[in-house]
């Protein structure tokens, strides 16, 4: 074998992160252990599996588990596993780049943050894995060799812009991760990697539930006037190797038994996000079929929440074995952030996603999952507010897609759905708390779709409704286009939109008073109004007098079923042609300029340019007021320059 030695440059991304490592943006370096050790337990867990599914393979599994060693003379500690390991090229892919989605996003938000602690909160949540050792390290070199086949590889780098790769005839299966530290630089002893309480310290602290044993071999000095057979003298040392976790699976012990460290130590293990979750779930499934769910939800959204490649969801396990990460069958996608263990006691080992799918009791399973998840939500709102509205800040976008998909549970998903509305800008309601202040007579929830608070909150539909003090919902989230089209109702109360179909506002008694008035105006503008449905007839389907303006001259609606502008764009953005449904142009009977159009209409001659031009304007104003854009704005600009100088 050609024995290939590179020099490769770390990709440009990568290469930045680790600067930020080799020149210690995060305090707490002692989590470099705990990321080495959680690489090497992955490997380990891919590994059986791979044996599981491929009987072929010509690999030892006899006894997985990892190593450290220090080396004090040389200041070395490794973290070896003899799990997966990888090939020349799986080296250069995953530990010479970052794969992950968003990292871009998040080196130029460090880049940006001058504030220490927020720079630390960034890059936990991202969580920066191998390259943690660089913290402590000179230079780390790799050692592996791919389970079921010969030849390793060698990797060395100490963090600057590049790495030497090559490869060796001979390593042992797994890896081996050796990390050179750095000079001590005071005799600061509680940093000092090479002392046996140390590394004691950190896996009991964060890595104890790992699944494989953490062996270290450690002096064992024999007590004094006591007889040591092996070398007959009192006092000397002898070293034996010891396991230093518990092994102890977290979701198999009692509740009670387990305190909130130790589940954030898994969480972080399982997440690779740094913060502590905002709540923790542990059930258990008894009956006919048997498990434990250990559910977490985070306490902020993951950079790749919506990114098609996002790392997600639950770790399936049967009778304690890894099987998969993200186990889609077990989490709808709506509920893609929820983090987790579970395992199931009675399925096949190796058992394939497909059939997974499909398997009646992990639908059930999931079920029960999804309603315990939603009730958590649901208790998180009414005792701790604080808590809820983070979560709901972070996930909210995301649990309502669950609106659309998951109509079994769309009522529990209502319940804990909270959102913008007129009455108060800096907060936020439920439908349920919106329909307790629903006015005598009233029978709809009213709400306004739109792209953002401000555009929907200035928009002339909402006139009327703030003249009579009526709440409207104000939804500015995407997705809210297209559920608030799904949902008939909330608690017996229809939903409907401002900005579509009639308005009629009022009481009985109050309509029956102001009908006189409207059949007159009904009668005064209706050559009005037909004349303007002819010279718009390319814009508009129907021109009518509005009842929702109060001071806006003239406001466009769509009917009940049409799709909303925001809607129409949101799919263009994506490509879709959709049809561009014509939309209704309502006038505003008591503004000068609408009063004044009918009084030039009856005096003037019809084919007149100044009225056809006030009809474009009055369009293109109503287009306007709701944040559209004109079809042709210099035509606009134009016609309103012009009328703006004879006025003067
Ligand atoms: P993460 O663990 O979040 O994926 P890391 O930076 O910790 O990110 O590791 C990057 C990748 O390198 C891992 O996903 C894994 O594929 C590979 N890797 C790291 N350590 C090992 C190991 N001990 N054995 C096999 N593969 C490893
Ligand atoms: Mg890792």
């Amino acid at each position: 074998m050609s024995n290939r030695i590179e020099t490769l440059e770390f990709q440009a991304e990568a290469r930045q992160l680790l600067q930020l490592m080799v020149h210690s943006i995060y305090s707490d370096k002692d989590i470099f252990l705990r990321e080495l050790i959680s690489n090497a337990s992955d490997a380990l867990d891919k590994l059986r599996l791979e044996s599981l599914v491929n009987k072929e393979l010509q690999a030892d599994t006899s006894d997985l588990h990892i190593d450290i060693e220090v080396d004090r003379e040389t200041r070395t500690l490794t973290v070896r596993d003899n799990g997966v390991g990888m090939s020349r090229d799986d080296v250069v892919e995953l530990i010479g780049t970052i794969a992950k989605s968003g990292t871009a996003e998040v080196l130029r938000k460090l880049k940006e943050s001058k504030d220490a602690a927020a720079s630390q909160d960034l890059i936990g949540q991202f969580g920066v894995g191998f390259y943690s050792t660089f913290m402590v390290a000179d230079t780390v070199t790799l050692l592996t060799r791919r389970a079921g086949t010969s030849g390793g590889t060698r990797w060395e780098s100490s963090g600057e812009g590049t790495y030497v790769i090559a490869d060796v005839d001979d390593a042992p299966q797994g890896t081996a991760v050796t990390v050179h530290l750095k000079p001590e630089d005071t005799e600061d002893h509680l940093f000092d990697y090479t002392a046996e309480w140390k590394i004691r310290e950190i896996v009991k602290k964060y890595s104890d539930f790992i699944a494989w044993p953490i062996r270290m071999a450690v002096e064992r000095t024999n007590e004094a006037g006591t007889n040591d057979a092996s070398t007959g003298e009192a006092g000397a040392a002898t070293t034996e190797i010891q396991t230093l976790n518990s092994m102890k699976a977290l979701w198999a012990r009692p509740r009670d038994e387990v305190d909130q460290a130790e589940y954030h130590e898994l969480y972080r293990h399982l997440s690779h996000d740094w913060t502590d979750p905002l709540e923790t779930i542990h059930m258990k499934g008894e009956g006919l079929f048997e498990y434990e769910a250990l559910l977490f939800l985070p306490s902020h959204a993951p950079l790749d929440l919506f990114a098609q490649d996002g790392r997600r969801g639950v770790q399936l396990y049967v009778k304690r074995v890894f099987i998969m990460d993200d186990c889609q069958a077990l989490m709808p996608n709506y509920l893609r952030f929820v983090k987790g263990v579970v395992d199931a006691h009675d399925l096949s080992l190796n058992i394939s996603r497909e059939i997974l799918q499909q398997d009646r009791q992990i639908q059930q399973v999931r079920r029960r999952l999804v309603k315990k998840v939603l009730s958590t939500v649901r208790q998180l709102q009414t005792d701790d507010a604080e808590r809820y509205r983070t979560f709901w800040k972070e996930f909210g976008p995301v649990v309502k897609e669950g609106l659309l998909d998951d109509v079994d549970n769309q009522e529990a998903i209502l319940d804990i759905v909270s959102v913008a509305s007129t009455r108060d800008p800096e907060q936020t309601t439920t439908l349920r708390e919106y329909v307790e202040r629903m006015k005598d007579g009233q029978d709809d929830i009213y709400y306004m779709t739109g792209e953002s608070r401000l555009m929907v909150e200035k928009s002339p539909h909402m006139e009327a409704f703030q003249a009579r003090g009526y709440e409207v919902l104000i939804l500015t989230d995407p997705v809210d286009e297209v559920w608030v089209e799904r949902v008939a109702q909330f608690d017996g109360k229809p939903l409907r939109s401002i900005a579509k179909g009639q308005v009629d506002l009022g009481t009985a008694d109050e309509k029956e008073s102001a009908e006189p008035e409207r059949e007159q105006q009904q009668k005064d503008f209706a050559e009005l109004l037909s004349w303007l449905a002819k010279t718009l007839q390319e814009q508009v389907k129907e021109v009518r007098l509005s009842s929702r303006l109060t001071t806006s001259p003239a406001c466009l609606v769509g009917d009940t079923y049409d799709i909303t502008p925001t809607l129409e764009k949101m799919y263009r953005a994506m490509g879709q042609n959709v049809p561009h449904p014509k939309r209704i142009l309502e006038l505003n009977p008591t503004h000068p300029l609408v009063s004044g159009l009918r009084k030039a209409h009856e005096q003037q001659d019809a084919d007149s340019d100044v009225l056809g031009e006030t009809a474009e304007l009055l369009y293109g104003m109503a287009l306007l007021a709701e944040g559209g854009e004109l079809p042709d704005p210099s035509r606009f600009t134009r016609i309103l320059a012009d009328r703006l100088a004879n006025t003067l």
